[in-house]
Parts: structure tokens; sequence; C-alpha cells
């Protein structure tokens, strides 16, 4: 049966209960027929104020602050209560619900590497997270309901905002100075755009590193080339005597060997860059690495130097031994290349305090000023290029010995005077190096004896 229906018939036979009873009493008073009306009218009148109350009481709760529970009343205003409360909890649990997943929503996209900023119809932020705050110098919570365009006012991001081609990327540089950005703006909603940021200023180093790389290979190149090939149109243009022949081939012999020793120092960094680290447990010999690097460097210096070696007996190292070679010996080529005639050139094995050891090469050499000094493992980077390509370098060398160092864990060091010399150091960590145990040569003895 419908509530109304109920709720009318019980209504009904109050109001006929109150009647009767008032047609009752007015007969023993002896007015029947007001004594039915008057009690009609109390019962309704009771009727009215039950209900007035009941109401009252869902009022109160509903104008309050909602979290108790509502009236536990019978019947209808019972149901209505209990009918209203449960609606109401319904909705805040999916409020609540909708805002953990907006909150989740944002902290992922708080944790975007890149700047999102959303922007409503007119230009003002409505939400940016914290790389994009940062990117554009804004306060995430202080700059909410601005317009950008007052707070970030680098013309060309204005420009694109305001009518620039939206599918294309702009760049320019942050507003701080300190980056360069790529920023991509997406329509989205009614009017509304989302702004994407991202921080290129590593990218565009590394591509303007690149373009100088290859700008320098290049350079590198074509200058013995354009010599190679003026030399063979010498022989084939002019009639040469036997000992101008000769001498030409020799030349031309000088500028291929420049562009192997390019091309294999080329290599030998490449190599580098793309093998994985060296083993951590292979151990070599320090003092063979170190008297092979040693005998090559005399024959380069051709008796013009003293030359000397100390250290390292009882060394052993966690290295590639070729790379090792490479980096020592490249050091050593330095030292004899860029010190005169009659100066001195040490190589030394030097246990550090902290565990580690360094392989130093020191000279008595030209020394370099110390405004080179931050520059010097750069590629192609010269104090002197005439005299470095003059005595066959390619401006490669610190570089891999950098690249060879930085694979084991170590790192370059080095300490100059013009005039005076320099002192090269490849820093090796503990954990790479280790004195040798006396016992270990005690099997290849034994064998021996026996
Ligand atoms: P290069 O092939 O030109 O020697 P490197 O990368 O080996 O290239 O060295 C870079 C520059 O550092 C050299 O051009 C030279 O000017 C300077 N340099 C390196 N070693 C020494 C040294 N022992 N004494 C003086 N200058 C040095």
């Amino acid at each position: 049966m419908a509530w109304w229906l109920a709720r009318s018939l019980a209504a009904l036979g109050v109001v006929l209960i109150g009647g009767l009873l008032g047609a009752w009493v007015g007969a023993l008073l002896k007015f029947p027929m007001p004594g039915l009306a008057l009690g009609g009218l109390v019962s309704i009148l009771l009727l009215v104020l039950r209900d007035s109350l009941r109401g009252q009481s869902l009022m109160d709760w509903l104008r309050g602050s909602l979290t108790g529970q509502a009236p536990r009343d019978s019947g209808y205003w019972g149901e209505l209560a209990y009918r209203t409360e449960r609606a109401l909890r319904t909705r805040e649990q999916q409020t609540r619900h909708e805002q953990e997943r907006l909150t989740q929503f944002l902290s992922a996209i708080e944790a975007s590497p890149n700047g999102v900023m959303l922007l409503d119809d007119a230009d003002h932020i409505e939400w940016c997270n914290s790389v994009a705050a940062q990117h554009f110098g804004l306060d995430p919570e202080r700059d909410l309901r601005q317009r950008v365009t007052n707070l970030v006012r680098m013309p060309a991001f204005v420009a694109h905002l305001q009518g620039g081609k939206l599918d294309e990327p702009v760049v320019f540089p942050g507003p701080l100075g300190r980056c360069t950005l790529s920023v991509l703006v997406r329509p989205y909603g009614e009017g509304s755009r989302l702004v994407l940021s991202q921080d290129i200023t590593e990218r565009e180093r590394t591509e303007a590193m690149r373009r100088d790389f290859v700008a320098n290979v290049s350079h590198e190149i074509r200058t013995p080339l354009t010599v190679l090939a003026g030399f063979v149109e010498t022989l084939a243009s002019l009639p040469l005597t036997d000992a101008e022949r000769q001498r030409v081939l020799v030349l031309m012999a000088q500028q291929t060997d420049r562009m192997q020793t390019l091309v294999g120092d080329l290599l030998t960094l490449a190599k580098l860059e793309g093998s994985p680290r060296p083993a951590a447990d292979r151990w070599t010999s320090v003092a063979e690495l170190m008297h092979k690097a040693m005998e090559e460097a005399r024959a380069l210096s051709a008796g013009r130097h003293v030359l000397e070696v100390s250290g390292g007996e009882e060394a052993e190292m966690a290295a590639s031994e070729s790379e090792l070679h490479s980096a020592v010996a490249n050091l050593l080529n330095n030292a004899v290349r860029y010190t005169p005639d009659g100066g001195r050139i040490t190589l030394r094995w030097v246990w550090r305090s902290d565990g580690g050891a360094q392989i130093e090469v020191g000279d008595t050499g030209i020394g370099i000023a110390r405004e080179h000094l931050g520059r010097l493992t750069e590629r192609f980077y010269r104090v002197d290029g005439s005299r470095s390509r003059d005595t066959g370098g390619t401006g490669l060398g610190l570089s891999i010995v950098k690249h060879v160092a930085q694979r084991h864990g170590g790192e370059i060091g080095v300490q100059s005077e013009p005039g005076k010399g320099s002192t090269f150091k490849l820093v090796l960590p503990a954990m790479r190096v280790r004195r040798r145990r006396m016992d270990d040569s005690l099997p290849a003895t034994a064998a021996l004896e026996t």
C-alpha cells in the first residue's frame, strides 16, 4: 500500500476516534454534536503538532553539521530521515572517492618530469605542477587564478599562446635565464588549454657538442687531405727529381700517419663510450704495465729526455689492461712531446691515504697556464694548436685518459706551472687497487724449484 494512503487512513482513524471520544464526553455533558466536532479538531491539532515536532527534529539535523545520526523515528518521518541520511552518506562516499582519484591523478602529474599547467578560456592559471612552476618562475598556490601572460612575459611564449601554431612546440630561454624551455600548448574542453613544458638545456648542450664534434673531426681530417691532394697534384703534374719525389713521399706519409692517428683515437673514444665498464675482479700487474708504457716513451723520446719510473712493484689493479695502457701511454706521450730536450719525465705509482692509488706522470716541460687547466679534457681542446699538430697530437689524448679513469670509477687531475712543468695524475679508487700478497708468488717459485 502506498505510504500516503496508509498515512491518510491512519489520520482518518485518529480523527474518527477523537471525534467519537469528543461525542461521548459531549453526551455526558449534554452537548454531543459540538463534542464530536471538538474531539475531531483536537485530534487534527495533535496530529499536526506531532508531525511538526518530528519534521522539526529532521530539519534541525539537516541544518546542522550532518555528522551524527539522523533522528530515528518510526513511520513516515523515520523513513524520510533514514533515506535522506543514506543518500547523503552515499554522496559523501562518492565525493571522497572522486577526491581520492583527483588527488592520485594530480600526484601522478606532479611526479612528471615535465611541466604541466592548465589554463581556463581566459588564460588564467587553474592548476600547475611544481615543475611548471619552476620552469616559468611561478608560485603554484599564490599565482592560481592569475592571467598567465601577466606573469610569464617572454615574447615568444606570449605570441605562441596568442595565436602561434599550437601543433608545434616553441623554444625559448626560461624566465630565470637558467634553462632553455620547449613548450607545447594543447587546447581541450571549452576554450581551456594545457601547457606542457620541458627543460631541454641538456639536450641542446649535447646537440651543440655533437655539432662541434662533427665540425672538428671534419676540419681535422680535411687539413691533411688538402695537403695530400696538393702533393698528389704536384707528383702528377711536375717533373720531379728522384730526391724531390722522395721528399714529397715522406711528407705524404706524415699526413697519412696523422689521419691514421686521428682515426685511431676516434675509434678508441667510440669504443670507450660504447662498451661496458671493465670487470672489477680481473687483477693485473701494475709494474708490468708501467714498464711497458715507459719503454714506448723511451723509444719516442729517443734519448732526448731523462726518464724515470718508480713504485707499483707490489701493486695490482682491477682494470682493463689495454685501456690503462692507452691512458698511461697518452700521458707519457704528452710529457715527451711537451718537454724540451734534456728535460726529466717521471712515471710514479703512489698509494693514497683513502686506500686508492694514483699513477702520476710528471715532466719539466713547457707547462700549462691556469686558465686552460679546466678545459684540457675537452675533445680537440689544445693550448697551442700548431705545437700539438706539429708533434703529432690529435687533441683527443686527454679525453681518452678521462674516459678511462671514469670507467674505472676514478678521475684525472693536473698540476702545472708555465715554464716549470706539469704533473698529470690518474686516480684509481680503493676497490680497484690492492697490494699483492707475498705468498701469491710462491707457487711460481715452487714450480721453478721442482
Ligand atoms: P694533444 O694531442 O693536442 O696533445 P691532448 O688531449 O693530449 O691533445 O692534450 C690537450 C692539450 O693539453 C694539448 O694540446 C696541450 O696543449 C696540453 N698538454 C697536455 N699534456 C701536456 C703536458 N704534459 N705539458 C704541457 N701541455 C700539455
